[in-house]
């Protein structure tokens, strides 16, 4: 028999855990505090990127994602439709370069378009107020519930105990080992616990007085009603290019797009500073949000917006995912931080299950939760 695992957090990396541990042959109990897909995984605009991956493992993750991806198909409105990054000034276009240059030396026919060529990829962007884009062909687009449930369903037919409106309100250990978790509903015994709450990741590793490089941040998008085609794959804005980005400001308006399988367009995003289980929708992150996503595609005024939310999505400030074992408590793994999760969880979860089955060491230990890291 081999080891019990525990699993914290009901959002996709732990429904690809789940699911990958199962299937390994581990007993799993995922323990959820509210609903499967509650937290950010159940929050976001389902954008697979490829243009902020170009290290070489986390660019394989990706494209064995992917090739997942592609035999799910309308099971998760998987579509690989290419997507852009709009570079709005020279700044911006000068740091996509080596990326580009470097998507390329991996493999992806990433291209900096511009003019006519960036209009025939997205037909809608207002290609005067632009400088170019990045396009990188095997970016694509998918329904993230769909996604999220698809894992969990995996993981419950391969034997997986799925416990919702269960919360871990504390550890409890025997010297360096975690014994159970305490909830809610009582106490989870196990022989390994996987931290995989996403923001919350921080909370549950403060439960044992541990710290873990993480950050967070809540992020506010909104969707309008079904439209006929206007946008053809992920948009988002050039920013993160900028060789100087302001990481102090407390509310960060970016440009993001997606037009879903049924037709809604969902625009974002508001990056603000916030508390962990804040939810709050601000009025000016909603019109700054608003009046940038114009500014680009001006003849989409008329979209008639239905709803709007946030919620936190977790961080690091190096950009690398925290995932190994901790040093305080070796039965406790970290599995979170990872960046746009839906571009690499299901491949991460097979990495995960080499590293409890195996002792398998990623990257030399670079995503040690022990790691320090000072915010850039
Ligand atoms: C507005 C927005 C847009 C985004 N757009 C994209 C995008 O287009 N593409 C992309 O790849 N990523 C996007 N992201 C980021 C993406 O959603 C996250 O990377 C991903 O969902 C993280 O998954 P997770 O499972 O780690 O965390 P989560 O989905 O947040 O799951 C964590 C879960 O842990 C549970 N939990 C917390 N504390 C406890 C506890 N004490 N006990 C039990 N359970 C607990 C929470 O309820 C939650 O369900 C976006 C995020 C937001 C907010």
């Amino acid at each position: 028999m081999k080891p019990r695992v525990v699993l914290i957090g009901g959002g996709l990396m732990s429904a690809a855990a789940a699911a990958a541990l199962a299937r390994a042959g581990h007993p799993v109990t995922v323990l959820e505090k509210g609903e499967l897909a509650c937290g950010a995984s159940g929050a976001n605009l389902g954008q697979l990127s490829l243009f902020d991956r170009i290290e070489p493992w986390h660019y394989a993750l990706a494209c064995e994602t992917f090739e997942e991806f592609s035999h799910l198909g309308e099971t998760i409105e998987y579509d690989c439709s290419g997507g852009v990054v709009v570079l709005q000034d020279e700044a911006q276009y000068e740091g996509a370069l080596p990326v580009c240059d470097a998507l390329r030396r991996l493999g992806e026919p990433a291209r900096i378009l511009v003019g006519k060529e960036a209009r025939e990829v997205e037909p809608f962007l207002d290609d005067t107020v632009i400088h170019s884009v990045l396009h990188c062909p095997h970016e694509g687009k998918l329904n993230p519930l769909l996604t999220t449930l698809h894992y969990y369903r995996q993981a419950e037919d391969a034997g997986a105990e799925i416990r919702l409106h269960t919360c871990v309100t504390g550890f409890e250990t025997c010297g360096d080992t975690v014994t159970a978790v305490q909830t809610n509903q009582g106490r989870v015994e196990g022989d390994l616990f996987v931290n995989a709450a996403g923001a919350w990741s921080l909370d549950l590793a403060g439960m044992l007085g541990l710290s873990i490089p993480l950050g967070y941040h809540r992020a506010t998008a909104f969707v309008s009603q079904p439209v006929p085609p206007c946008i053809r794959g992920p948009i988002v804005g050039g920013e993160m290019f900028l060789a100087h980005r302001d990481m102090s400001l407390r509310r960060h308006i970016g440009l993001g797009g997606v037009q879903t399988a049924h037709g809604s367009v969902i625009i974002a995003q508001a990056t603000e500073t916030s508390g962990v289980d804040s939810r709050e929708v601000t009025l000016p992150g909603l019109c700054l949000t608003a009046r940038t996503f114009l500014d680009h595609f001006p003849t989409l005024g008329d979209l008639e917006i239905v709803r709007a939310w946030a919620c936190v999505t977790p961080f690091t400030h190096d950009g690398l995912p925290i995932f190994g074992f901790s040093r305080s408590f070796p039965n406790l793994f970290h599995f979170t931080g990872f960046k746009g999760a839906f571009s690499i969880a299901p491949a991460a979860a097979r990495v995960l299950v080499r590293a409890l089955d195996e002792g398998f060491v990623w990257e030399g230990d670079a995503f040690s939760p022990d790691r320090t890291v000072s915010a850039l």
